[in-house]
């Protein structure tokens, strides 16, 4: 494991985040498929890593239930986005993970960033190594500079950053940067794991 890795790990530790290492993609989907007992339901927030890893597909949906906006249609999110956030499983990636141990995430609408730090019982969080920047200010800057420009891109948005790929902290009705999440250490009530694993995936 890279030494850079062992850091993130020893500091998201001291932070009371669990983090598990996975050299490859399949071995952490694995891991979470093992995760999911009967009982469960799941729910799954906005993220390419997930969906590019077809976690959503690999749940026996007759047994769990699964809560994915992505999956319905827009006028049905808003009945979506509560039980995701309360599912007993909440899967999602993060949009920069420092060495010192925090995760930085933008949202526009917030069911994302706020059902990682509270509703589920349990939260994974999906982080290839192109998420691991070194600290809260190269977190900001990758997520205005990387991450909302391919969003923007990917959902056809007319922001800025979407078609300069430069942030000028924009008013645009379409901006998707309203709300900017640290989490520092463990939320009380949540029990918050990491799975970085040794691919890129995602932005
Ligand atoms: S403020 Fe506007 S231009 Fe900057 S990253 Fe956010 S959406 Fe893009």
């Amino acid at each position: 494991m890279e030494k850079k890795i062992r850091r993130v790990m020893e500091n998201l530790s001291n932070n009371k985040i669990k983090a598990k290492y996975f050299t490859t993609k399949e071995e952490a989907k694995n891991e979470i498929l093992q995760e999911i007992n009967p009982e469960m339901n799941i729910g799954i927030g906005g993220s390419m890593t997930i969906k590019d890893m077809k976690i959503y597909e690999a749940i026996d949906q007759s047994i769990n239930p699964v809560y994915w906006h992505w999956m319905v249609k827009p006028e049905e999110r808003p009945e979506v986005f509560p039980k995701a956030q309360y599912a007993d499983l909440y899967l999602a990636s993060s949009n920069a993970l420092t060495e010192e141990g925090e995760l930085i995430n933008i949202d526009g609408v917030g069911n994302r960033v706020s059902s990682m730090f509270f509703g589920p019982k349990k939260v994974i969080l999906v982080c290839g190594i192109n998420k691991i920047v070194e600290n809260h200010e190269a977190g900001i800057k990758r997520i205005k500079e990387i991450a909302c420009p391919l969003n923007a891109k990917r959902l056809g948005l007319k922001t800025p950053c979407g078609i300069t790929d430069k942030c000028n902290d924009c008013s645009s009705d379409q901006r998707m940067c309203n709300i900017i999440v640290t989490i520092q250490a463990k939320p009380a009530l949540v029990d918050l794991e990491v799975y970085i694993i040794n691919e890129k995936l995602g932005y």
